[in-house]
């Protein structure tokens, strides 16, 4: 049973598979090569189509597709059936998928219909004689763990950001009927944030807003309004993902003036989030241990900060423009421009 890995990849709303369920197919791919087994997919989605051109590179043994008007919107038990019947079919051993909300909220649901075991945000995976091994991390990134286990089907979950996306090409499929049905009906999407999402965990960079954007500058006024657009500027030109110091996101608590599209959940650091992005670029935040270990997987750190003498200058990050971030991001807008 061991040798049989399936991949199980959602596609979004224009029927396509975005990048981190092209790098769970990496995962997949290495698993399988691994335990020198065969590497089945499956797409399930409102379409099939599109994705069915971007998997090739991973010379799956088999396509399934499970697609249609139940499908076209996550949910619990229309996915957890999908995935279920595609499971038993190809008689898996090992499951995987990418760690997004859709698989998240079905993996272990998926792993006790199946009789298996299951583990999540899977950053790494293995295998040393014949033995599958993954890595995933515990205590908010402090420690990381390599799990194995004898269990059969194996339900997995991969972190955005831990594989190379793989390669495209174009595939075959056998659709297969699913039969289920829902009490529930997706209404709409809203954003959890006003206006633009701005968490975005597959982007090439992130952009972290310290809490000196709110701070009383060199003409002895704050400039709130300003420092939001040129925030928000930068992350929708660039395509980055949004992140905060908790001082930041804190200030709202405190009555203070806030850049009201950040939240508690876009914080990072010990007590916040450890995101995967190649670059990272700290602006008006100062870089204290409890914030820059949250950094611990970008590749490529900067910063922007006034003081020469802050924290990422501490050897944190691996260039620091001792500059006026204002003046410094409006520069950069004009040129992504
Ligand atoms: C147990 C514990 C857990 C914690 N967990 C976290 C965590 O998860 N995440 C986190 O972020 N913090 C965490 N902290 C808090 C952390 O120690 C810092 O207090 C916090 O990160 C400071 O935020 P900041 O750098 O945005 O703000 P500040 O310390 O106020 O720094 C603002 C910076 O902006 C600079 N600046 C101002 N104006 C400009 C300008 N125009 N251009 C450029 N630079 C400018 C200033 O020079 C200054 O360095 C934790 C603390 C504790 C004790």
């Amino acid at each position: 049973m061991d040798t049989k890995v399936l991949w199980i990849g959602f596609t979004d709303g224009s029927g396509m598979l975005e990048k981190p369920a092209l790098e769970a197919l990496t995962a997949a791919c290495t698993i399988a090569d691994g335990l020198g087994g065969e590497l089945v997919a499956a797409v399930v989605g409102g379409s099939a189509e599109t994705a069915l051109g971007q998997i090739g590179g991973a010379s799956p043994a088999s396509v399934t597709t499970v697609t249609g008007e139940t499908w076209s919107a996550p949910r619990y038990k229309t996915d957890a059936a999908a995935c279920e019947q595609v499971a038993k079919t190809t008689e898996a051993g090992i499951v995987v998928s990418a760690a997004g909300s859709r698989f998240s909220r079905i993996a272990a649901g998926l792993a006790q219909r199946l009789g298996g075991a299951v583990d999540t945000q899977v950053t790494a995976a293995k295998v040393e004689g014949g033995t599958l091994k993954v890595d995933r991390w515990f205590y908010r990134q402090r420690m990381i763990g390599t799990i194995q286990r004898s269990t059969r089907p194996w339900v997995l979950s991969v972190a955005p950001g831990s594989f190379a996306p793989c390669a495209e090409g174009a595939v075959e499929a056998t659709p297969l009927e699913v039969a289920t049905e829902s009490r529930t009906t997706p209404l709409g999407v809203e954003a959890g944030t006003s206006g633009a999402q701005t968490i975005r965990p597959d982007a090439d960079v992130l952009l972290v807003a310290g809490a000196g954007w709110t701070k009383k500058q060199a003409d002895g006024e704050v400039h709130v309004d300003v420092a939001a657009d040129l925030i928000l500027d930068f992350a929708e030109s660039a395509r980055a993902s949004l992140g905060s110091s908790k001082s930041m996101v804190d200030l709202a608590s405190e009555g203070q003036a806030v850049l009201p599209f950040l939240t508690h959940l876009h914080q990072i650091g010990q007590t916040g989030a450890s995101p995967r992005h190649p670059k990272g670029l700290a602006t008006c935040c100062h870089g204290e241990e409890p914030h820059a270990v949250g950094w611990r997987f970008i590749n490529e750190r900067r910063a922007i900060n006034t003081n020469a003498a802050c924290g990422w200058a501490q050897g944190k990050a691996d260039v620091l423009y001792v500059a006026d971030a204002f003046e410094v991001m409006r520069k950069v807008n004009e040129r992504l421009k």
